[in-house]
């Protein structure tokens, strides 16, 4: 079983000169943080999140390791907000969604529920630079992501060109019943989605608070360090190709 007691205090471990965290709330009794790391708050800002569906580990750890690097030359640009693991229950019990068995990656509407309170806590009425979501497919043999994007040039290839460095990518024409191409998924219609699937994290965050938002999904059959890599190998390539 996860142990989410080991993620809490690998949280606590990171308090620095730049690096804060501050408990966003709680979901079955555990809590959920939200870290930052700034060197001056008036510079644009950058999200990672991970642990979204708690059967989905690797994001978790890719946070936590994101969270533990060098951040110093990319201070002088951004500041970083990370939710490290939005669904402590559920990765604590190895299940995609929460304790109410919603997939909450699927429910921003459900305001009551606790996981979407801390995250509308953390966001406010925040703007990013680019927000991404770190996830994991138990049925793909490689790497893919999404993209939306709004306004801004795409930068998703460029973002798999580094990943497939690390890590195979899923080269299929059709991934998830949407085309793709090079592990790339960036021609959703979002308002059918949101019609089948409800209104989700990624299109309510696309619609008010970025204009790049980015879904990566790391092959579960792979081992967590190739997957812990390919994740933090995409964070910092979209890092990078938002320095002007
Ligand atoms: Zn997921």
């Amino acid at each position: 079983m996860p142990d989410y007691n080991c993620v809490i205090k690998r949280i606590h471990a990171l308090n620095s000169l730049y690096t804060k965290f501050e408990k966003l709330g709680s979901a079955a009794g555990w809590p959920i943080y939200g870290i930052t790391i700034s060197k001056n708050d008036t510079l644009p800002k950058i999200m990672i999140l991970g642990g979204i569906h708690g059967d989905e580990p690797a994001g978790v750890e890719a946070c936590l390791t994101f969270c533990n690097l060098n951040h110093q030359n990319w201070l002088s640009t951004f500041q970083f907000h990370i939710i490290p693991c939005l669904n402590p229950y559920g990765y604590i019990h190895n299940t995609r969604n929460n304790k109410q068995d919603i997939d909450i990656n699927w429910a921003f509407s459900s305001k009551n529920l606790p996981e979407i309170q801390a995250l509308c806590k953390f966001i406010n009425d925040q703007k990013y630079k680019a927000i991404i979501s770190l996830h994991e497919d138990w049925e793909s043999y490689g790497y893919y992501m999404y993209e939306y994007r709004k306004g801004i040039a795409a930068i998703g290839q460029r973002i798999l060109k580094k990943v497939a460095e690390v890590c195979p990518i899923n080269l299929d024409r059709e991934i998830d019943g949407v085309s793709a191409t090079n592990g790339l998924v960036d021609e959703l219609d979002l308002e059918k989605r949101t019609q089948i699937r409800g209104l989700g994290i990624p299109i309510a965050l696309f619609q008010y608070h970025t204009d790049r938002f980015v879904t990566t999904e790391t092959p579960t059959s792979l081992s967590m360090s190739c997957r812990i890599e390919a994740q933090v190998t995409a964070i910092q390539a979209m890092i990078k190709n938002h320095v002007s």
